[in-house]
């Protein structure tokens, strides 16, 4: 097989004349191999995310890969031109919340349809990169989904594994935190082993981020037989059963009591929501124990407006 690279913009027709345009990598390598499936920016403001897909194609070697990795450089282009966090500027919505998308509903429905079905669907394995977002800070971590069966199950978590992060949790639908809608989820129901990894976040373009998804995409393609070389085992990695996400029950404005990676006691105060005088309106508590690895870093607070996540074992 002779290796080669190729770009594309891959085009599809949207809602309302709106197109729908994915900026496509593709490695084909010079041996036989699995067909790697690498999504970044469905969040168009998750930058290390986005550069570490984009400089993984420039760093590999037609002659290292072995198989294919075909990889989606920015999925909502319009919200990382527009810098809109979490949702599609077209409709608000969260594509990842959407999977496997609509053909027929509204622009990141329809999007996330041919995401899924056109470019998702056809790998062997598959990799959501993301990060925090504008106004979210997290301590770098994996998910991925149980429940299908025991072969996915495990590669997803092996997926997860090498991908080095220190923090993994496992999701189902009907988690505390339901994965219902999100790529990596769904991509696990077609018998697709996946897991969606974060790193970075608030809008910055750090190194360190960016370099901690090329170590994971690099030991991943290498563990999974897509790459030339040995790959490292991880240590020290922790895993957790769930994820609570705490929500503000008043609009306001937060002050925060809490840092990323603090191991939290249930009941422990992590902050205040005040109105837009001073007036304290409520004391927000850990809803459980367990290890805090997000965090909103805007102080506007809406009503059931995110406040933090915590993984829990
Ligand atoms: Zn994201």
């Amino acid at each position: 097989m002779n290796g080669k690279k190729t770009t594309e913009i891959l085009a599809f027709a949207g809602p309302n004349g709106n197109e729908i345009l994915f900026p496509v990598a593709t490695i084909t390598g010079k041996g036989d191999g699995p067909h790697f499936v690498i999504t970044a920016g469905i969040h168009g403001a998750e930058y290390p995310a986005i550069v570490a897909a984009i400089t993984l194609f420039n760093e590999l070697k037609t002659e290292n890969v072995l198989g294919k990795i075909t990889i989606v450089t920015i999925a909502s282009v319009n919200a990382f031109e527009a810098r809109t966090p979490f949702v599609n500027p077209l409709d608000k919505k969260n594509p990842n919340r959407v999977f496997p998308g609509n053909p027929r509903g509204s622009y990141t429905d329809v999007l996330v349809h041919y995401l899924f079905n056109k470019i998702i669907a056809e790998g062997d394995y598959y990799l959501d990169l993301h990060g925090g977002d504008l106004v979210e800070a997290l301590e770098p971590f994996s998910l991925h989904h149980v429940g299908v069966n025991e072969l996915v199950d495990s590669k997803s978590r092996e997926l997860a594994q090498y991908y080095a992060l220190p923090n993994n949790i496992a999701t189902t639908t009907n988690s505390s935190w339901s994965d219902d809608g999100t790529s990596y989820a769904n991509a696990a129901k077609l018998g697709i082993p996946s897991a969606i990894v974060e790193a970075g976040g608030i809008g910055q373009l750090d190194q360190d981020s960016v370099d901690l998804h090329l170590r994971g995409l690099k030991n991943v393609l290498r563990h999974f037989g897509c790459l030339k070389g040995e790959a490292f085992e991880p240590i020290g990695q922790h895993y957790y059963r769930d994820f609570i996400w705490l929500r503000s029950p008043v609009k306001g404005i937060f002050y925060c009591a809490v840092k990323l990676g603090d191991s939290l006691r249930t009941g422990q105060p992590v902050g205040t929501v005040v109105d837009y005088f001073g007036n304290l309106l409520v004391n927000i508590k850990a809803p459980v124990a367990g290890k805090l690895l997000f965090l909103t870093t805007s102080p506007a607070i809406a009503v059931e407006g995110l406040i933090l996540g915590i993984g829990i074992k």
